[in-house]
């Protein structure tokens, strides 16, 4: 193995080849034209990968794929279309190669008091978050299993492992991917295609901001419980998909991975 080259911020990876390696690997990262989504993107293709990002809006997606470089592609995408996601996996597959890691991120959140959520906002957040995850997850399941090769990572969040208040939608939506993580990397592991989580704690993104914006008590409340008493950055949930989707992780499978300053264990 040859030596990871750690330059002045010794937070750029740029071995060529090193045990967290994903070079000659296509990662499929859906939502990867902002926030959590991009900066997987970009870690990813700083370790050698290939990616294919996603998202509604072309424009986010054209400046994200020229910031990334040669090795980044985009597809404009709706994940909610689910009778279309095996065509887009198709697709990327005949254009770019077999996709050897699936990043479902693309998400949505909404703060509302319980009481007030419709039966249309409760659907539109659990349609987005986890029925369109796994019927992605099966396209890309099939083909994965059909080669004996695979990583999948779901982007899950504390909202699934405490109660927080006003996102019931998005709770429910989240806990049920962590559920998914764990039969389908029953189902799957045995034949080469691992399956994992990535919970982030307070992460600084639009989300984020949306969720805190003109709240100082829920951000104090979710400080106080974060004993690194910060946010944590879009990069550190990118470095933890390289990690999950690299040969580093290659007996790792059904977990869900905090990357949270210690946000689900702090008192
Ligand atoms: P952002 O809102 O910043 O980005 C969400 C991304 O998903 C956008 O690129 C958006 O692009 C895309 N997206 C949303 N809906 C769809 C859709 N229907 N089809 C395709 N793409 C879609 O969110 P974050 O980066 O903060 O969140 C990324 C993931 O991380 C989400 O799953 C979120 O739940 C999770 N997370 C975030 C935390 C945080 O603190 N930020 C904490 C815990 C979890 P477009 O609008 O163009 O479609």
């Amino acid at each position: 193995m040859e030596q990871v080259q750690i330059n002045q911020d010794d937070t750029q990876l740029s071995s060529t080849k090193t045990i967290f390696s994903l070079q000659g690997k296509l990662a499929l990262i859906t939502g990867g034209g902002s926030g959590i989504g991009f900066d997987i993107a970009r870690c990813m293709v700083q370790v050698g990968a290939t990616v294919v990002i996603t998202g509604r809006r072309e424009q986010p997606l054209i400046e994200a794929t020229e910031s990334l470089g040669e090795r980044a592609y985009y597809m404009v995408n709706d994940v909610t279309a689910r009778e279309l996601l095996d065509g887009l996996v198709n697709q990327i597959e005949s254009t770019y190669g077999p996709i050897d890691i699936l990043v479902n991120n693309a998400g949505v959140n909404m703060k509302k008091p319980a009481l007030e959520v419709t039966d249309e906002d409760f659907d539109r957040i659990v349609y987005t978050n986890l029925n369109s995850v796994f019927s992605l997850t099966r396209a890309c399941a099939q083909r994965m299993m059909a080669r004996s090769c695979g990583s999948i990572i779901m982007i899950s969040s504390m909202a699934a492992y405490y109660g927080i208040d006003r996102v019931v939608a998005y709770a429910a939506s989240k806990s049920a991917v962590e559920g998914m993580v764990k039969v389908l990397a029953s189902e799957f592991s045995g034949n080469g295609v691992r399956v994992n989580a990535i919970a982030p704690g307070f992460i600084e993104t639009a989300m984020s901001k949306t969720a805190m914006g003109g709240d100082p008590d829920r951000f104090a409340r979710a400080m106080r419980r974060t004993p690194m008493g910060k946010f944590g950055q879009p990069e550190d949930i990118g470095w933890a998909a390289v990690f999950l989707a690299s040969d580093a992780a290659k007996y790792i499978t059904g977990v869900s991975l905090p990357v949270d300053g210690g946000n689900s264990i702090g008192f």
